[in-house]
């Protein structure tokens, strides 16, 4: 779909990873992503738009969880968060709010100057500092200087401004605000179409990615069904979308890469809130298991067991947090990826690991190099158990194989299966006799499915055999089919 270009207010922010990243189109029609956190991203001129939004967001709190890194120069100087106050005369710490470090540069910027100097004085660098030896002597300085004092009283006179409503261009403010408000009404349904199309697991694009189209997927049809309700928001959005189509740009947040985005974001929330509640009971277990996908790639599903004490009646829950490609399947390679790659992930530690489950298989359970044993060295506390369900039907399993009489008995089940599926004409007449439970198939390896497999029989036994009775008497089947159901009615009458 090809869509149009919108004068420069109405262009709204586009979503990325993090929320204080933006996409904004400059004057010059080119396109960049910025960070609004971080100075060192921001364009060298700054629209009235772009100043307005970043006074409004403000500088990031120092709180925020940055690691700074160390011996960023030759002598091993580095920026250090202390410099985030300054020591008044009497002793009084006091926080220098424009001050802010960009990792990306390794620099540390004025967040007033920066948004306020005019060219010539941005040029000298005045609104930026790295050089950590003069650090501290360069920002008193600096904030001791009349520009930064003159630009710092107009950083907050915007501030008061915007928060009144009451900016130089105030009389396009309501508009604005008005625009904020359609396009967060606009997000808000798309994402409550995305949330429920991946919480019932459904598909959501289909052959076309064109609206109103046959088989354009789940997530477009939802949007026309919407449309049909919702004439305000959704059908006008559809409008302007079919209206400015000669544009060539236009954001509609309707592709399908901002389904994707949204996606990603919504899991993400979910494992960070997972993340918290596994923090908060600090003891957890660990379920693992492998199995390879449809692409042959070998995938571990990682599943984390707590203690919930965060609602008034404690429960026990067991918390799905992904499926992780691993390379290396051995014992070894899978504690590496598991301590290296899944615990730092989550920021989770080790040492809190109470119990550990997985299958019977060698590299899991081994009792010298398997996971387990190589996550109880590390952490003794890990205590592994088997799966239990897995266990039973090992021992089920190797037991009745033990026994001649069982053996033949699910050959004799699992042909009948096979001898009436093989054929749609004999399973018709399977279908003409049978009301209630069809015949299903012996899985080799879960013991559980032979109780489904047994049941039809147990119960319709008597239609089983007239449905091979009439194989037989039909004189338009060949005289194979004959003699395997022969064969069959045979096995079964003698149960
Ligand atoms: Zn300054």
């Amino acid at each position: 779909m090809t869509l149009p270009v919108l004068p420069l207010v109405l262009q709204v922010p586009r979503m990325k990873k993090k929320n204080t990243e933006i996409e904004i189109d400059n004057v010059s029609s080119t396109s960049s992503t910025i960070n609004l956190h971080d100075p060192s991203t921001w364009p060298a001129i700054i629209n009235n738009r772009l100043l307005e939004i970043l006074v409004e967001k403000g500088p990031p709190s120092i709180q925020q969880n940055i690691k700074f890194p160390t011996n960023t120069d030759s002598d091993g100087r580095s920026f250090s968060p202390s410099q985030y106050f300054r020591i008044l005369p009497n002793g009084e710490k006091s926080e220098r709010k424009w001050l802010v470090y960009s990792l990306k540069a390794n620099s540390t910027f004025c967040y007033c100057c920066k948004l306020f100097s005019i060219k010539s004085v941005k040029l000298t660098g005045k609104d930026e500092f790295s050089d950590w030896r003069h650090l501290a002597t360069q920002l008193s300085r600096h904030e001791s200087s009349i520009d930064h004092m003159f630009n710092y009283q107009k950083w907050n006179e915007l501030k008061k401004r915007l928060s009144k409503n009451c900016t130089i261009d105030c009389e396009h403010q309501p508009y604005f605000e008005s625009e904020k408000r359609r396009w967060r009404d606009i997000i808000t349904r798309i994402i409550a179409i995305v949330q429920y199309l991946a919480g019932q697991c459904l598909a959501f694009r289909g052959d076309s990615d064109v609206l109103y189209e046959r088989n354009n997927g789940n997530f477009l049809k939802g949007i026309e069904m919407l449309a049909k309700f919702d004439p305000i928001i959704i059908s006008n959005h559809i409008n302007n979308i079919q209206k400015s189509k000669k544009y060539s740009y236009m954001p509609h947040y309707l592709r399908h890469s901002f389904q994707n985005e949204i996606i990603t974001e919504l899991a993400n929330s979910i494992k960070t809130k997972i993340q918290e509640l596994i923090k908060k009971s600090k003891y957890f277990s660990v379920i693992l298991d492998c199995t390879p996908d449809v692409t042959h790639v070998e995938q571990i599903s990682f599943v984390a067991r707590i203690v919930d004490i965060s609602t008034s009646s404690i429960e026990i829950k067991e918390l799905f947090l992904g499926f992780y490609p691993v390379l290396d399947a051995t014992g070894e390679g899978l504690f590496n990826f598991f301590t290296n790659e899944l615990l730092s992930t989550y920021d989770l530690d080790v040492q809190n690991i109470r119990g550990q489950g997985y299958d019977n298989g060698s590299n899991m359970k081994g009792k010298k190099s398997g996971l387990q044993c190589r996550l109880k060295n590390v952490n003794p506390r890990a205590m592994y158990i088997p799966y239990a369900s897995h266990s039973l039907n090992l021992v089920v399993n190797d037991a009745a194989k033990q026994t001649f009489e069982i053996v033949g008995f699910f050959n004799i089940v699992h042909e009948l299966y096979t001898f009436f599926s093989a054929s749609p004409y004999r399973w018709n007449i399977l279908k003409t006799n049978i009301t209630k439970l069809t015949l299903q198939p012996v899985c080799e390896t879960r013991w559980e499915s032979r109780v489904k497999a047994i049941r039809p029989l147990k119960l319709q036994l008597k239609d089983v055999i007239k449905s091979l009775n009439m194989l037989l008497e039909d004189d338009s089947r060949d005289v194979k089919t004959k003699v395997a159901a022969n064969a069959l009615l045979n096995n079964i009458s003698t149960f």
